[in-house]
């Protein structure tokens, strides 16, 4: 048995420690904050097999530019005059090819799938308690652009075996007894899936605690101890953790982390927001993605979550009432009988989705460590890729053959 320390307990943190736990490992994770306040607890709580086109697509630049001239828009990127940001988006431009986007799709598909069925064991091996629903997700369309343009996203679905339904405004609405949606149509995705990611993460922390894994909450991770290209400790303010191996699921602060290590991985924070909108008496159904207004909602029990916007900042963690202004604006033009009121500052919930330059995650070795494992980068999708990042990640420390092709993530591709 060997000692694995990880650092973060983000989803990907928490699911690598269970499935690392299950191998056999000794497990410490390390949280430099307390971890029901982090970017895995307040997101949308999609699992989105759907989602195979990686950010990095063409056409993104040119919409992301109109976006930003406006204050409540939907995507943002703080101007600086920063190397990191510079580089990041340089291969973001570099992988915005159709040629990217079609060897990204298979890999992507492979890995959700993978997630989909391990979450689906999750739901129900009786190790978590958590509401595990299938109900699929609709991509929420207005205007003739839009359609048009899911129509296309749906034909690359299909085409990829993953099940994509166009349907017109009355069946949209057939999926929606209880209330009214306003919209042109929408493309249902049956496969999709969603939990409330806080009770998830909660009741992983409950399981990994009670079987003897240790979680340190408020020990940021300062540095490594290094014996050539092996890590012996994890070093924090508060000691020196000796470990065998290490995973780093720093979320969007991994750049940093790696710097510890002489890496220099290129990863941008995507800042998004979410508030709750609680006993909602005629609720949502299904999952929604509003497109033009690029927001979401996701009934959760009787409540029902918005989230959306994405500005690229770096680890700045301000909250900006004008992009959740955006987001509240939107709600009534297609779920006209919704009431909606700007939440208070207090009740909005933020996090960085750790994106990478390429939309694909880090998930392997570097080659400069023999025990190192990233596991980040998974922008988006993060909470719906957590089971099987956990589960690749754990074969890789263990040097298992690999429930899929790795290859594409590797962390060193840059
Ligand atoms: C508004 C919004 C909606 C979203 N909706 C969805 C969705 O519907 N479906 C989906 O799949 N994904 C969604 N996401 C994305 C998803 O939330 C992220 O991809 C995911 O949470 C990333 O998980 P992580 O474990 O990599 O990072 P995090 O959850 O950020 O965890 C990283 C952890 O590392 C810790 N850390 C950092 N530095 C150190 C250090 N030096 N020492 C110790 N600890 C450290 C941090 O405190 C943090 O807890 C959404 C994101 C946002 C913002």
């Amino acid at each position: 048995m060997s000692h694995v320390g990880i650092v973060g307990g983000g989803i990907v943190g928490l699911c690598s420690a269970y499935y690392l736990h299950k191998a056999g490992h000794q497990v410490t994770l390390f949280d430099q904050a307390p971890i029901a306040d982090g970017c895995s607890f307040g997101n949308a709580g999609m699992i989105v097999p759907s989602h195979i086109i990686p950010l990095a697509q063409p056409g993104m630049i040119a919409k992301g530019m109109r976006w930003m001239l406006k204050s409540t828009s939907p995507f943002y990127v703080k101007p600086r005059l920063n190397a990191d940001l510079m580089r990041w988006g340089w291969l973001f431009y570099r992988h915005s090819t159709p040629a990217h986007v079609e060897r990204s799709i298979p890999v992507l598909r492979d890995l959700s799938l993978l997630s989909k069925s391990l979450f689906q064991d999750l739901a129900a091996n009786g190790d978590l308690a958590f509401e595990w629903k299938e109900r699929g997700l609709l991509m929420l369309y207005k205007t003739p652009s839009a359609e048009h343009e899911m129509a296309e996203e749906a034909d690359v679905a299909n085409r990829s075996n993953v099940e994509a339904r166009v349907l017109n405004g009355q069946q949209v609405q057939d999926l929606e007894p209880h209330t009214r949606v306003d919209v042109r149509g929408g493309v249902w995705y049956p496969g999709d899936a969603h939990v409330n990611p806080g009770e998830l993460v909660r009741s992983l922390v409950a399981y990994l605690t009670k079987n003897g894994v240790t979680i340190l909450e408020n020990h940021t991770v300062t540095g490594f101890g290094k014996t050539g290209a092996h890590v012996t400790s994890v070093q924090t303010a508060e000691g020196s953790f000796p470990v065998d191996a290490v995973v780093v699921a720093g979320g969007a602060w991994s750049p940093t982390i790696s710097r510890l290590l002489g890496l220099n991985l290129s990863m941008q924070g995507g800042k998004g927001y979410s508030f709750m909108l609680r006993n909602v008496a005629n609720n949502v159904q299904v999952p929604a993605i509003m497109l033009e207004a690029r927001a979401t909602a996701t009934p959760m029990g009787g409540d029902l979550r918005f989230a959306g916007t994405l500005e690229v900042a770096g680890t700045d963690m301000t909250i900006n009432m004008n992009r959740v202004r955006g987001i509240v604006q939107s709600i009534n033009n297609y779920y006209p009988e919704i009431k909606v009121d700007m939440p208070a500052v207090d009740t909005v919930w933020r996090g960085l989705r750790p994106c990478s330059p390429d939309g694909l995650p880090y998930i392997g070795h570097t080659h400069k460590f023999d025990n190192v494992v990233l596991a980040t980068g998974h922008g988006m999708m993060g909470l719906s890729l957590g089971p099987a990042t956990g589960k690749l990640v754990s074969e890789a420390v263990g040097d298992k053959v690999s429930s899929m092709d790795i290859k594409a993530f590797s962390p060193d591709r840059f």
